[in-house]
């Protein structure tokens, strides 16, 4: 595993976590993000208080189907293409799902 990077080694905030994480999975009130920068994989669930719980999942739980549904385009490694509801892509990607 590689050592996290500045962000993910002081810890994702607030809803997006930090610049470098992108979703990758949606799963049952959780969301699974994965840092572009060190491949860390994060589980966002949301805290009894209203705010945004992180976790850093190994490898074999950030695999597990517990974790949710790939989210197309990222499901297939591509790091030229963006989140699909982050505009230029969201026709093509729509359209391909
Ligand atoms: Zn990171």
């Amino acid at each position: 595993m590689h050592p996290p990077c500045l962000p993910c080694a002081s810890g994702p905030k607030g809803s997006a976590g930090h610049d470098g994480l992108n979703v990758h999975k949606i799963g049952d009130g959780r969301l699974m993000l994965r840092c572009r920068a060190c491949q860390s994989s994060w589980c966002r669930t949301l805290a009894k208080n209203g705010s945004f719980a992180w976790a850093m999942l190994t490898k074999r739980r950030a695999a597990s189907a517990e974790m949710g549904i790939p989210v197309p385009p990222l499901s297939l490694a591509s790091e030229r293409r963006g989140l699909p509801w982050r505009g230029e892509n969201f026709a093509r990607t729509a359209r391909g799902a």
